[in-house]
């Protein structure tokens, strides 16, 4: 999978998609003996001031109509996406457009993603938003990662990467990805076994300690239900 976000703030997000599990996912590892691990997906960022055609780079300009702030302008953005895209087969690229009014992005988003596409363009939008022309050029999809308004896309931006990201096989260990499958608890405890916390004692459930598989997997499930 490859991600391309257009973006005004790229070292905002480069930070947080190239630490950790997104990182080791965009390199080649050298496995056990001769076996290397291929790049499980690519993470690149366009910033449309490079593409804003005036000397002062400027991308914003106020909104016909009247109102508060500013608008992202059409052309720097549609020029980030066409650098994206190249020559890309148009049916194989999903282009989203963060915006708080847009579909509601879940899990099962995120797996349509993965199963469905090889190239995922996500347009990040700063101010009052961006021209409307794009999205109906590119026919992107609107997309909101919650009912709140954020000041940019780049949260959003990385919460979907991050969320697609676990759903490309290989990028999680085989560990941690059977352990998304099987049923996951709402509680987890690590070392140590009590923990002293001003003055009071915290124990681990007695179960998870007694290594009962059957009877662990069911205090899980149980504990899962909301
Ligand atoms: N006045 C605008 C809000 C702009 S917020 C409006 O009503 O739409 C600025 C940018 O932040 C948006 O263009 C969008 O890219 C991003 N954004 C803010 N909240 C978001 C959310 N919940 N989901 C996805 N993107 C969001």
């Amino acid at each position: 999978m490859n991600f391309h976000v257009i973006t005004l703030f790229p070292e905002v997000c480069e930070v947080y998609t190239s630490a950790s599990i997104l990182g080791r996912a965009q390199k080649t590892e050298k496995g056990k003996g001769a076996k290397v691990r291929g790049k499980k997906m690519t993470v690149k960022y366009y910033n449309p001031r490079d593409f804003a055609s005036d000397k002062h780079h400027k991308v914003d300009d106020r909104p016909y109509g009247g109102g508060p702030g500013m608008v992202m302008q059409a052309l720097p953005v549609l020029k980030a996406v066409e650098k994206a895209m190249g020559r890309k087969d148009r049916k194989k690229v999903k282009v989203l457009m963060m915006s708080p009014r847009g579909t509601k992005f879940d899990q099962a988003y995120a797996k349509k993603l993965v199963t469905k596409y090889d190239d995922v363009v996500i347009i990040s939008g700063r101010y009052e938003g961006i021209d409307s022309r794009v999205k109906k050029i590119l026919k992107a999809e609107e997309v909101s990662v919650g009912d709140y308004v954020l000041t940019g896309g780049e949260l959003p931006a990385l919460t979907i990467i991050d969320a697609v990201a676990r759903q490309i096989p290989g990028v999680l260990g085989t560990f941690e990805s059977l352990e998304d499958e099987r049923a996951s608890s709402g509680e987890m405890y690590t070392r140590p076994e009590v923990l002293e916390y001003q003055k009071k004692k915290y124990k681990v459930p007695a179960v998870l300690l007694g290594g009962n598989h059957a009877a662990i997997e069911a205090w899980r499930l149980k504990q899962a239900k909301p």
